[in-house]
């Protein structure tokens, strides 16, 4: 087996993050505050075309801050793409609400609009509106966010967009996440930029911004001593952290390209092997291709996905299914689903390849030389 292990999207990190980290120590801003979690702020909420972000541990802590924002709490219903990781649908549990979740399209493989609209059409007339809405963009792709917004605006279900995998895609001219009343971001280290583990919560919204940093600090009141009068959390981004992700900011135009890239170069060598299918690239923006994804239909290539993922992983190249959709995990088996077919065939069907911005291209032909040699 070759030694030298391709990851599906190791972090990508350089000398810009190592001088803003060293500026850190050496002010010693060494604490969940301090001025480059300030710029990481304000250069991120610029990038995305925002009003405001604060910077947080984690994606999913963003979730919950916005969650709870938009008035969430126990026995309300949010609808939620069923198709994602169970981060965009965990927070939704935090609070003692309800997922109510929504099958994919295929023109995009994000939230069916239609489905949505229907849904959220049915539960107002049954006098149940549901608070909020959280609309995944998946795998670098924006989802048809415009007829979504419009169901929501119409029926005042607050709409989150989870951009955690979208972070440098557009809709339109804009960036995934501006649209709702908040929108999320993570920095995991296998998103598209890492501060080795954070998040960010974007909104137009000062005040609810405001009232993210107060929760996100433990919800201590205006007084010298220490007074709450609602509970917070303790989910503020560490400056350290903020120090990695504004050298990260600094380049990721770049590794927009470098993943784009691998997409092509990967749609380019399977074109004619039967039964490939790349994730579409829908019309109305432009896609990261944080992670290329393929579907293998095996009526028709003869090979099943998973055949082909245990080939790569034999030669020591990590390849992922695509997410086993929220209806079908264990932990939300009595949740209410709407539609189905479209993620359990993608989950049955798809693959996600290595896709790091900082892969050779000597991976990615080793890559490209496995899967081809499965169809041969
Ligand atoms: C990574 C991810 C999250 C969670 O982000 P963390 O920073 O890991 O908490 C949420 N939603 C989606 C779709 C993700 O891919």
């Amino acid at each position: 087996m070759n030694p030298n292990r391709i990851y599906l999207s190791p972090p990508d990190v350089g000398s810009a993050e190592i001088e803003y980290v060293l500026e850190a120590f050496q002010s010693n801003w060494v604490a969940p505050a301090g001025p480059n979690l300030d710029a990481f702020e304000q250069d991120f909420a610029q990038l995305v075309g925002s009003k405001h972000a604060v910077a947080v541990s984690s994606g999913t802590a963003a979730l919950h801050l916005a969650l709870r924002l938009a008035g969430v709490g126990a026995g309300d219903e949010v609808l939620c793409s069923s198709l994602t990781f169970v981060a965009s649908a965990s927070p939704i549990t935090y609070l003692g609400a309800k997922p109510v979740f929504i099958d994919s399209e295929a023109r995009s493989w994000n939230m069916d609009p239609a489905l949505a609209c229907a849904v959220i059409e049915q539960k107002a007339k049954a006098g149940k509106t549901p608070k909020a809405l959280i609309l995944v963009h998946l795998y670098g792709q924006a989802a048809d966010i415009s007829p979504i917004k419009a169901c929501c605006d119409k029926h005042g279900v607050k709409l989150i967009e989870d951009a955690a995998e979208a972070l440098g895609a557009t809709y339109g001219e804009a960036s995934p996440g501006s649209f709702g009343l908040f929108g999320i971001h993570s920095f995991n280290g296998n998103k598209i930029i890492t501060t080795g583990g954070g998040g960010m919560l974007v909104t137009d919204d000062a005040a609810l911004a405001n009232q993210a940093r107060f929760l996100a600090t433990q919800a201590r009141d205006a007084a010298p001593h220490y007074q709450h009068s609602t509970i917070g959390y303790n989910y503020r981004l560490s400056n350290i952290a903020a120090s990695i992700g504004l050298g990260q900011l600094t380049r990721l135009s770049g590794k927009v390209s470098r993943r784009r890239g691998h997409f092509k170069a990967y749609a380019e060598a399977f074109k004619s092997l039967p039964g490939v299918t790349m994730q579409p690239e829908a019309s109305w923006g432009q896609s990261t291709h944080w992670l290329t994804c393929l579907s293998i239909d095996p009526k028709i290539a003869g090979v099943t996905r998973e055949q082909v993922r245990l080939a790569l992983e034999a030669e020591n190249i990590e390849a992922r299914p695509v997410w086993k959709p929220m209806h079908l995990q264990p932990v939300f088996a009595s949740a209410e689903m709407h539609g189905g077919q479209v993620s359990e065939r993608l989950f049955d069907h798809g693959l996600c390849l290595p896709s790091g911005s900082a892969m050779s291209e000597e991976a990615r032909e080793r890559v490209i030389n496995m899967i081809r040699s499965q169809f041969a």
